[in-house]
């Protein structure tokens, strides 16, 4: 059975004017958290509408034509970024259906641990599948459901489900958002003139001038009705470990996560890393850009090394690895950045990342630094060496392909072509965070990267994994 690795953006608005407009804006501001399509749902009090489309939001969603066929004061989003050979249309989000309590749409950001069980169970009893995304699960659960109220249908499903996820959920009178127990994934309310709004990330409420209110909290669901907003607690309390990953690369630079811009971790990462490594003799610091801008300023602040723009971004390429195979991938690297030529010529350069992953960044940079003249390339990461794979909706590949679960620094140096290469310690990047320390007991973030420590139990996807395997 194939399934689906998701990291994604989600919005939805409720009763405001124009809700589909300001849904893609807020979807616009998620872009990069999936840019492989986006889907809108809107409701106007009798009957629901739906657009998917692959690609951008701004190249799908840009019209008055395309936006009238979704009216309603309500709707919700989401922009979808797969793993590879599953970027089917079918896939895209939010999914819809027509329950026997109503209309029922759903956008998941994250990625379910239990679905081939799950979905076994299901198919064995019936149910039909008309998509490979775990997302289908929540709908035919909450459909399957005994239980009379809407509200006891999604927790009886939300009961069957183990994984993480943060969703949104329209129905026919009610907005609803959901955080898994341990919220692994974002979630924030705001507030337009009134009108509630949920989000992945906060900078999708600033593009519509929404007021941050607070974010949803773990194993929360918040239910918005023309009555107010109500908050219930169906599980048992757990400490919440939110995934570190959001902050060192995946978020927006300006959203804000517990009271500071991501920018600002970033940063602090960058300066952490500087002054672990403070022996290397060097000219200048330069970020790969985008990811590595925030904490190469930091370590050029805290070193007192000048910050230099070596390396050009051109902005009309997406993510590097967004793209489903290694070749375009690797394409997409070179197509990406190009050098700054005199900026490197003659210098001993510090090259900063926030993370290495399968390393074609890495490799691929350090040789065009070489190539142009520099006379020594070193590279920081402002993480730890990422060792294990994600399995709670972060596109990270399977550890044969994870450099640093294969490899020690001194292979992965070599492998990059660095003169050295050094990583932000753990402790390092908890202190970043603001924590004195990691509290090995209650770790305060999901850090399984890093530390292989996954909170949600991973066992059947390795398992699963395992099984195909072999099978190729
Ligand atoms: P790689 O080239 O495979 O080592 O990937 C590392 C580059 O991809 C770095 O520049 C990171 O900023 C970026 N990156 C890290 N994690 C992800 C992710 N989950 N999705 C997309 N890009 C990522």
């Amino acid at each position: 059975m194939s399934k689906l690795n998701e990291e994604c953006g989600i919005f939805g608005i409720f009763e405001a004017e124009e809700a589909a407009v300001h849904t893609t804006l807020g979807l616009h501001a998620l872009q990069h958290r999936g840019q492989e399509g986006a889907g809108i749902v809107s409701f106007d009090g009798k009957s629901f509408y739906s657009i998917k489309k692959e690609g951008l939001v701004g190249d799908n969603f840009n019209n008055k034509e395309i936006l009238s066929q979704l009216p309603g004061n309500t709707a919700i989003g989401h922009v979808r970024y797969s793993t590879t050979g599953e970027s089917k249309s079918e896939n895209l989000q939010p999914l819809f259906a027509n329950l026997a309590l109503g209309g029922f749409a759903c956008a998941h950001n994250g990625n379910l641990t239990n679905t081939m069980s799950l979905k076994k169970q299901l198919v064995d009893t019936g149910s039909i599948f008309q998509t490979t995304s775990d997302t289908e699960l929540i709908l035919q659960l909450v459909a399957r459901s005994k239980k009379q109220k809407l509200m006891d249908k999604l927790v009886d499903a939300l009961y069957q489900i183990k994984g993480a996820y943060s969703l949104i959920i329209l129905t026919n009178k009610k907005l609803i958002g959901i955080k898994d127990p341990f919220g692994i994934r974002p979630l924030v309310l705001g507030d337009k003139n009134g009108s509630p709004v949920l989000a992945s990330e906060t900078c999708a409420l600033d593009i519509i001038g929404a007021k941050y209110i607070r974010d949803i909290e773990n194993g929360e669901i918040i239910v918005i009705t023309k009555n107010g907003i109500e908050s219930v607690r169906p599980f048992k309390k757990v400490n919440q470990r939110p995934c570190i990953f959001e902050r060192i690369y995946f978020a927006s630079p300006d959203s804000i996560i517990d009271g500071q811009t991501v920018y600002t971790y970033r940063k602090a990462l960058g300066e952490q890393l500087a002054i672990e490594n403070d022996t290397i003799n060097a000219d200048i610091v330069v970020p790969i850009p985008d990811s590595g801008v925030s904490a190469a300023i930091g370590y050029s602040q805290k070193s007192g090394l000048p910050f230099e723009l070596g390396i050009i971004r051109s902005h009309y390429v997406g993510r590097t690895f967004i793209e489903p195979t290694q070749n375009i991938r690797q394409l997409g690297v070179k197509l990406k950045h190009s050098v700054n030529r005199s900026c490197v010529k003659n210098k001993k350069v510090i090259l900063i990342d926030d993370s290495i992953v399968r390393g074609t960044t890495a490799n691929k940079i350090v040789n065009m630094v070489y190539e142009a003249g520099a006379k020594e390339v070193h590279l920081g990461i402002s993480c730890p060496p990422i060792k294990f794979p994600d399995y709670y909706g972060i596109d990270t590949p399977n550890n044969d392909e994870l450099m640093a679960s294969e490899n020690n620094i001194n292979s992965m140096r070599k492998l990059v072509g660095a003169k050295s290469l050094f990583f932000l310690s753990l402790e390092g990047t908890y202190k970043a965070m603001g924590c004195k320390t990691r509290d090995p007991k209650n770790p305060q973030f999901s850090d399984h990267c890093f530390t292989g420590d996954y909170p949600i139990d991973v066992s059947e996807i390795i398992k699963a994994k395992k099984n195909n395997a072999q099978k190729k």
